[in-house]
């Protein structure tokens, strides 16, 4: 790995195994670790950690991006509606399980992602860079 100054503030992510990137512009959004036995831990560009969020959370916060999109009801909002919609048909899918909500630094793309989703992209992936799609 080259030396540069950014080298102190990559620091802060070692022993994080993946990166997850986006799909859309290859932007890094987030630093994953996973480690048999333990809890899943997950650190954003900002050196936050990254909490999940429960079910209910999750699809009441889907429910009124919706009835917002709705309201707005002109045909730039159709994309909004259509977004939550989808929002709200995964939370139901993988209903019982916890979200994690990314959104990409770059190009602002979200991403929905229950744990057992996000764990099977992690272990699947065959190198250190996990696209999210
Ligand atoms: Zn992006």
């Amino acid at each position: 790995m080259v030396r540069s100054p950014g080298a102190n503030i990559l620091a802060i992510f070692r022993g994080y195994d993946r990166e997850l990137v986006c799909s859309q512009c290859r932007s890094v959004i987030a630093w994953i670790r996973l480690r048999p036995f333990s809890l899943i831990a997950i650190r954003d560009t900002l050196g936050q950690d990254v909490t999940p969020l429960g079910g209910t959370v999750a699809l009441g916060a889907a429910e009124v991006e919706l009835s917002d999109a709705k309201a707005v009801g002109d045909s730039a909002s159709d994309g909004d509606v259509r977004a939550a919609r989808r929002r709200i048909d995964y939370f139901r899918r993988e209903a019982g399980e916890v979200f994690y909500e990314f959104t990409c630094p770059n190009c602002g793309t979200r991403y929905d992602r229950s744990l057992p989703h996000l764990t099977k992209d992690v272990r699947h992936a065959p190198a250190g860079r996990v696209a999210l799609k």
